[in-house]
């Protein structure tokens, strides 16, 4: 059986024997009101019963409405859901590592490059140096003395690269 104080509108659930056809005197826990509470017709117990079922039922309701929600805005653009839904196929680790070699492509390349363009300008340097070196001696006769030294270290340096070659 379900009581329903009328000072303060808070309902209470009774067992039925609890409650006599004479009546008991029951008091409210939460204000203190005090009342003689007879048996409770069948249609009104009802009528309060699903009041209280209203009442409590609300706010699970209201929870559950938003929890699923903000489920979906959330699985809505995962890639589980697009490749179910949509048919579109997500691979966000392909994608990184895709980046991540377009990037080293690109450093791989202009490091390379910025080397082979660094050789070949030395080595035609010194191909100019060398064609012109008997020119340049002619005008600048203190110059033959450094030109023989640098020749001297490129063979070297060309000697030293060629024996760590041949060693590998
Ligand atoms: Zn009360």
């Amino acid at each position: 059986m379900i009581l329903n104080c009328n000072a303060c509108g808070k309902k209470f659930v009774v067992p039925d024997s609890a409650i006599t056809s004479s009546g008991r005197m029951v008091q409210c826990g939460s204000c203190g009101n005090k009342w003689k509470q007879f048996p409770i017709k069948k249609s009104e117990n009802l009528e309060i019963k699903t009041k209280i079922e209203k009442e409590t039922n609300q706010k699970p309701k209201k929870i559950k409405k938003s929890k699923p929600k903000k489920k979906r805005e959330i699985s809505l653009y995962s890639p589980e859901y697009l490749a179910k839904k949509h048919g579109i196929k997500i691979n966000e680790t392909n994608i990184d590592k895709k980046i991540d070699k377009d990037i080293n492509k690109k450093i791989g390349f202009g490091f390379y490059s910025s080397l082979l363009i660094f050789i070949v300008s030395i080595i035609f340097l010194s191909r100019l140096i060398y064609f012109t070196q008997e020119l340049i001696i002619h005008q600048f006769p203190f110059l033959g003395f450094y030109l023989d030294y640098f020749f001297e270290s490129i063979r070297n340096v060309f000697e030293l690269w060629k024996n760590l070659v041949t060693s590998y």
